[in-house]
């Protein structure tokens, strides 16, 4: 970090970007006898088979609640699971339902048809010390379930600005991509660790209050 005698700051800024509502798969709902969204129960269910499990997370149709049981394990051994592994499967641990909520591949193999709501939780804390004079700001940004959203749209919507401003600020170099390489990947899906530089001026009040 720069500093001292006149030269710019850069502020270091964390962000944890997630979706806030999972992904919903369409499938046929045999009660309604017609396709349906469902959505996750949170609910995982367990069946060991001798020595091995299998494991569902429970569905739900929003219309009747009838229930659908996705696998997420099938006949693993129990002895080649961790213990803390078992035990989150077996509490329907929340982090463990998340991770298998925001499995799109997964849920790709049953349905083509996914609905994916839209909507974001950004957990945004300052890394480095504050600073009153700082001119720039990087952003670390992880994404620890990947997210169907692509760069500029990810910040117009952290900084509230408009969706051509954003690209102006891209182009125009007021915001910049550090990593990964690639100018042009602000025009790309969001990857799981990115870090963009922020220049202070091109920001309103409005947007600077949002940083962190
Ligand atoms: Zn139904």
């Amino acid at each position: 970090m720069e500093g001292q005698d006149g030269m710019s700051k850069t502020l270091s800024i964390g962000w944890t970007v997630l979706a806030k509502n999972a992904p919903r798969p369409r499938l046929n709902c045999g009660r309604c006898g017609k396709v349906q969204s469902f959505h996750s129960s949170g609910k995982i269910r367990l069946n060991a088979n001798g020595r091995k499990l299998d494991a569902w997370l429970v569905y739900k149709c929003t219309h009747c609640n009838a229930t659908w049981n996705r696998p997420v394990i099938e006949r693993i051994p129990i002895n080649t699971l961790s213990k803390s592994y078992l035990t989150a499967l077996e509490t329907s641990d929340e982090t463990m339902v998340r991770r298998f909520e925001f499995e799109v591949g997964g849920l790709a193999y049953f349905t083509h048809q996914i609905e994916w709501e839209r909507g974001l939780l950004i957990q945004r804390h300052l890394v480095s010390p504050m600073s009153e004079d700082w001119s720039s700001a990087t952003i670390l940004i992880r994404t620890p379930v990947r997210l169907h959203i692509r760069v500029e749209r990810l910040m117009s919507y952290a900084l509230d600005i408009s969706r051509a401003d954003c690209r102006n600020l891209f182009l125009e170099g007021g915001m910049k991509i550090r990593r990964p390489s690639g100018q042009q990947i602000w025009r790309g899906p969001v990857k799981t660790e990115m870090e963009i530089d922020v220049q202070r001026c091109v920001l309103k009040t409005s947007s600077l209050l949002r940083l962190y």
